[in-house]
């Protein structure tokens, strides 16, 4: 078998969704997803590029064309090249899935559980209103909630700034005194009123200091996190250090990580608790794996980032990969069943299911998702930037 074409498949049908197909001599083809919120153009050319490199080639030697598009840039890595290089080994994996007439799961150990557990994200202005939010969730079968109060940066996001995060160049505004005061009462009521058992998580969206991030997680300990999320920028990965030493506060981070080097010495040193990379941004299903399996010796699960902007091929290659590891964790759940549903059901008519908390990979082989190119067409590529967030005083600030 070889492949014959790659073909790059960038499409708006609610946000920007960056798709590819492998095409081979034998009719066979695979799908994958590379993408990359506000970068899907230097990806798709990224990918049209590294094409040549793989046409002519057998589609079966995942590994050996992994290590084939990884290393011919020299200047390799970087999220750029590890969506577009995710998008192919996806396409790659679920070839393979076709030729063997088995789902992806299967071909990485068949699965360790019958379901992926997942969470919702709720919220509200005030502690009254994210309880009754949580509950909405735990209506729908939701078994892990993320809760947030006041936006997307916390309750430090000044209420009097009408609609900022939708008001690009303008921006949210996020007041780290507040937020600190704010969470732990905001914890403390959600575990009144909806007792010790449910799970909950909170993320900070890397807004705090070293000292500041230790602070919270200690406040935090008495209503037992699941996990706090992305307390900290992750560049600096000694500084977690701070954050471990002061609490136990389970603590998860890695969405914007794209390659095992942005873990390694968080999982070494046992820093964190969950892992929260997925495989389109890491190179695909190849590189995601081998993560979980140096992430296993540390003792650290997956929680996979799922928002908004990783699509349902996406989503679907990180659900053959959690239902089949043994050190999984939750992943971020988003139903895709909202605002412009049915014309994102046009393009990938087949997302996967979920139900009662738990989501599914499908059971037919390959990835068990399509595209369809024609319904793609129809809703060309628009350009789109992410939210800002500034200080009170309108300083820039990392969100
Ligand atoms: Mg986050």
């Amino acid at each position: 078998m070889k492949i014959t074409e790659v073909r790059v498949i960038l499409t708006c049908p609610t946000r920007n969704y960056l798709f590819v197909k492998i095409l081979t001599d034998e009719g066979v083809y695979g799908v994958g997803e590379g993408t990359l919120n506000g970068s899907e153009l230097a990806v798709a050319t990224a990918i049209e590029h590294a094409a040549e490199l793989l046409i002519g080639r057998d589609p079966m030697r995942t590994e050996d064309l992994w290590q084939l598009v990884y290393n011919w840039t020299y200047w390799r890595a970087g999220p750029v090249y590890m969506a577009a290089l995710g998008a192919l080994d996806l396409a790659l994996w679920d070839i393979k899935g076709k030729v063997a007439g088995l789902p992806v799961y299967e071909l990485l150990g068949g699965k360790s559980r019958e379901g992926v557990l997942t969470y919702g994200h709720a919220g509200g202005d005030e502690p009254a209103k994210v309880a009754d939010s949580v509950r909405s969730f735990l209506d729908r079968g939701y078994k892990v909630v993320r809760a947030q109060q006041g936006g997307y940066g916390g309750s430090g996001m000044a209420s009097h700034e009408p609609s900022p995060r939708r008001n690009v160049p303008g921006a949210a505004y996020f007041d780290p005194a507040s937020y600190l005061a704010e969470t732990p009462k905001l914890f403390e009521h959600l575990r009144a009123e909806l007792g010790d058992e449910v799970e909950l998580l909170h993320d900070v969206h890397e807004q705090l200091t070293p000292i500041q991030a230790a602070w919270l997680a200690k406040q935090l300990e008495p209503y037992r996190l699941f996990y706090l999320e992305d307390p900290l920028p992750p560049e600096h990965y000694e500084s977690f250090r701070v954050v471990r030493e002061a609490s136990t506060t389970s603590l998860a981070i890695g969405e914007v990580f794209t390659s095992r080097w942005d873990c390694i010495r968080l999982f070494n040193e046992q820093l964190i608790d969950y892992i929260r990379i997925k495989p389109i941004h890491v190179g695909g299903i190849t590189e995601a794996r081998k993560i979980m399996v140096f992430a296993e010796p540390a003792q650290i699960r997956s929680a996979f980032h799922g928002a908004g902007d990783i699509g349902p091929v996406g989503q679907a290659a990180s659900l053959h990969l959690q239902i089949s590891i043994p050190n999984f964790g939750v992943q971020e759940w988003i139903d895709f069943g909202t605002e412009g549903a049915a014309r994102l059901r046009e393009v990938t008519p087949n997302p996967c299911e979920w139900r009662d908390g738990y989501a599914y990979p499908h059971e037919t082989p390959g990835l068990g998702m399509d595209i369809d190119e024609d319904a793609a067409a129809k809703y060309p590529y628009r350009k789109a930037y992410m939210p800002i967030v500034r200080r009170t005083d309108g300083t820039m600030h990392r969100y």
